[in-house]
């Protein structure tokens, strides 16, 4: 095995082990991070939602491949829906430098001139934390909006920083973001072919990243275990084999 696939073998490792405890926030950037470190962390934590997860699935495609597979069940009739897409349909071309924080955004609402910010990982930090129901999502947004809303003025006169925004203004404030940044919020359209219900489901590129990347890490762990309790090599040893005289070894080990 090469040098650069040992490296990589430890690295994904390490990140695993370390990330494990943690939310799927932390987990996200600190994958990044693991894979792409920057000098300062916390660049990271100030992309973009969508530049983080234009990473992430550029990330998904050096380590799994272009291909995605996902499973559903029909919210109308339970069947269970298999879809394979594509890195490349949904988030076109990957990011091919690491991102730079987005410059600050405006819009002009009626009355109303914001200064506004896309939020990051660093905004999900700070978000009260999840109770579910409506009134859960409005608090969310506007401990969102808190912090992404960097001036607000009606009729030429800056509001007080806690004052509340008009619904409607909210309203358009976050749509504004969805469309500044696609890929924060990504909405998959699915059509159950059985009874042709149709919904729009989430796709987490961060959550589906950190499954794909524990089956692995299990069952090269797995693989490890087999190995080092037959032959009693260190578990570096092992992991430094190619996967083609692992798999030699095994099928020896399990005939
Ligand atoms: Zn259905």
């Amino acid at each position: 095995m090469t040098a650069d696939a040992r490296h990589w073998n430890h690295v994904l490792i390490g990140a695993w082990e370390r990330l494990h405890r943690f939310g799927a926030n932390e987990r996200a950037l600190g994958l990044l991070q693991a894979v792409w470190p920057q000098p300062d962390p916390a660049q990271w934590s100030r992309a973009s939602l969508g530049q983080r997860d234009a990473c992430l699935f550029a990330l998904h495609e050096a380590l799994f491949g272009g291909r995605l597979q996902t499973t559903a069940a029909c919210p109308a009739c339970g069947e269970r829906l298999e879809s394979q897409l594509r890195v490349a349909d949904l988030c076109g071309e990957p990011p091919r430098e690491l991102p730079q924080p987005p410059a600050p955004q405006r819009l002009e609402y009626r009355d109303y001139r914001i200064e506004y910010r896309l939020p990051d990982s660093d905004d999900l930090r700070h978000l009260p934390p999840a109770r579910g129901g409506e009134d859960a999502l409005d608090a969310a947004v506007a401990a969102l909006l808190r912090r992404c809303v960097l001036s607000a003025q009606r009729r030429g006169r800056e509001l007080d920083a806690d004052a509340p925004l008009p619904p409607a203004l909210v309203e358009r404030l976050c749509e504004r973001m969805a469309q500044d940044d696609p890929l924060a919020d990504l909405q998959l359209a699915v059509q159950c072919p059985a009874c042709a219900h149709q919904w729009s489901a989430a796709f987490d590129i961060g959550a589906y990243l950190w499954e794909e990347l524990d089956d692995w890490v299990q069952d090269l762990l797995s693989q490890v275990h087999a190995l080092a309790r037959h032959y009693a090599w260190s578990e570096r040893d092992i992991l430094d084999l190619s996967p083609v005289r692992r798999r030699f070894y095994l099928d020896l080990v399990q005939a």
